[in-house]
């Protein structure tokens, strides 16, 4: 069996890194689309292309722009509820046994619900879904002035923490909205006791992920780019601050042009915990067996890369003690089968 047809094989595959709103797929638009009566293309060719990325996809911020129609589609606790339960029954398809599935509450108020309803519609259809799922919520850099806001999605963070979110986030257009303008988000996590993952080293370079690590991030999203400064690598190593690397994603947005550019293989080598995630399952276009599949591709990996791969997403996870041990044996019992 070749490595690929091996990963097709596998059941015990985790995704930390993955954004509801970015991973609507066509099918589940149109039924978002009933429900909040928006019209769409019929063609379903045509409705993809409003969903995903084209092959010259300019940066992040053109990239963000395709988020614009599936929040449009997610501003009901119907739509969200259908939405989180879709994406939970198309995850445990592809094999995943877990996932932390990230959005940000505060872009589906649009229709008067309150961010907690939001948070509330979402938990429930991952619930309905009976998929082992913890959710992320985003607080947001976008240019608005939305401090208020961002407090009340870590508030929302800390509130629901036993119950469904496992952590906060600080996503969006990084290039344009440094973190260092969010000091506040990381204090407010930090105050509540909620782990955070932040965006960071993809569209900024190193010093981005020096300012995360240094105001209390848990984990990173991205962080590839920390390899342009070797004290900040040296500062993951020794805080020991596993790194949520999407590759396909850092394709799309210019980050680099091939998945081999990307210091996947060197951060291994170098001790850091790095993951592969899908990032945006519609936007991008992908699943985490693809992104597994050209990752290994990409390295020359074999089965013991993909195997630590598999068990840093599990052990970087914000999952309890019980789901790990519970996910670390699938692996280990996946694995045991496999004849090479
Ligand atoms: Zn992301």
């Amino acid at each position: 069996m070749d490595i690929c047809t091996f990963i097709d094989s596998l059941n015990c595959l985790t995704d930390l890194h993955l954004h509801l709103d970015g991973s609507v797929s066509v099918a589940s638009a149109r039924r978002l689309a009933e429900i909040e009566n928006v019209s769409l293309p019929d063609d379903d060719d045509e409705l993809k292309d409003l969903l995903m990325v084209s092959e010259d996809c300019a940066d992040l911020n053109e990239y963000l722009e395709r988020f614009s129609l599936p929040v449009s589609l997610m501003q009901s606790e119907e739509s969200l509820k259908t939405a989180a339960e879709d994406l939970c029954n198309t995850l445990s398809d592809k094999g995943l046994m877990y996932a932390e599935i990230r959005f940000a509450p505060q872009k589906h108020c649009g229709k008067g619900l309150t961010q907690k309803e939001v948070v509330k519609a979402v938990l429930e259809g991952i619930k309905a879904s009976g998929f082992d799922a913890g959710l992320i919520l985003c607080c947001m850099r976008d240019g608005a002035d939305n401090r208020a806001e961002n407090l009340e999605t870590v508030r929302l963070s800390s509130e629901f923490k036993n119950n469904g979110v496992c952590a906060c986030d600080l996503a969006g257009a990084e290039a344009l909205f440094p973190n260092e303008n969010y000091i506040y988000v990381f204090e407010e996590a930090k105050r509540l006791g909620v782990r955070l993952t932040v965006h960071s080293g993809e569209a900024l370079g190193a010093d981005s992920v020096r300012i995360a690590l240094e105001n209390g991030a848990d984990r990173i999203g991205h962080g590839v780019r920390s390899e342009e400064e070797e004290a900040v690598v040296g500062l993951l190593r020794e805080m020991d601050i596993p790194l949520e690397i999407c590759p396909t994603s850092n394709i799309n947005t210019c980050v680099v042009k091939s998945i081999s550019e990307l210091p996947v293989k060197k951060f291994m080598e170098q001790g850091i915990r790095v993951t592969v995630n899908t990032d945006n399952m519609s936007v991008s276009s992908t699943d985490i067996k693809n992104e597994l599949k050209k990752t290994v591709k990409a390295f020359g990996f074999g089965v013991p890369e993909l195997k630590t791969l598999l068990v840093n997403s599990v052990t970087a996870s914000f999952a309890n003690d019980t789901l790990k041990e519970k996910c670390l044996k699938k692996i280990e019992d996946e694995f045991k089968r496999s004849v090479f």
